[in-house]
């Protein structure tokens, strides 16, 4: 059979995986500048508020704001010194650490959190177009990406299930959720992996 174009031109499937999750990251840094501005934000100041939304009330040190989101302490440090003139957190003692200064979300500052969550509504709606089974198969393939990428020293590592002491995986290899989380001692299959769990016990920590 002659070669069309369409097969001299072909791209590699991983190729085309990486051009998508190219335009997708495009999307969110657009859409996320869009949203910033229009509530007088940078993105980056907004990324923090939605970080420290999930880990209300103990909050975060700066040094762990600025490795979850892979910038500087200095970047870091500016943006929160805005977000505090702003009225939109509060710096305190740890209570884990008296040495250590914690940052909190204010109330005023939960409030504009939960609408800087809405920015990728949108990209939820897309998700949803997927089966149920689609989302279960990009979730898995999303968490591999994530975790050659943390081992590769490109992302922090994030509260996952696969880095977690609590994880046992495929304890129980012919049910419909094969994991165990050693936390809530409960099974759990592939959909219900998390990326970004609060009760994570990272694998080196101690018990
Ligand atoms: S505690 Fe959270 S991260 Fe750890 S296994 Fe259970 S669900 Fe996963």
């Amino acid at each position: 059979m002659a070669k069309t174009s369409q097969d001299a031109t072909d791209t590699p499937l991983r190729q085309r995986l990486g051009i998508g999750l190219e335009k997708i990251s495009m999307v969110l840094k657009s859409q996320a500048w869009h949203d910033a501005n229009l509530q007088g934000l940078t993105p980056t100041q907004g990324k923090i508020l939605t970080l420290l939304r999930d880990r209300q009330p103990v909050g975060m040190r700066l040094s762990e704001v600025a490795d979850v989101l892979g910038i500087t302490s200095p970047t870091a440090s500016d943006a929160v010194a805005v977000l505090s003139k702003k009225g939109l957190v509060d710096k305190q003692r740890s209570t884990e650490d008296a040495r250590a200064i914690s940052i909190t979300l204010s109330a005023q500052g939960i409030q504009q959190a939960e609408q800087v969550m809405g920015w990728s509504d949108f990209l939820l709606s897309a998700i949803d177009d997927l089966t149920e089974f689609e989302q279960e198969i990009f979730l898995k393939g999303l968490i591999k990406i994530i975790r050659s990428l943390q081992a590769e020293g490109y992302i922090t590592v994030s509260r996952m299930c696969l880095t977690c002491q609590f994880f046992h995986p495929n304890q129980y290899p012919d049910s419909q959720h094969p994991h165990h989380c050693g936390f809530v001692d409960a099974p759990f299959g592939d959909r219900d992996l998390r990326i970004d769990c609060p009760d994570q016990l990272p694998e080196e920590a101690e018990v």
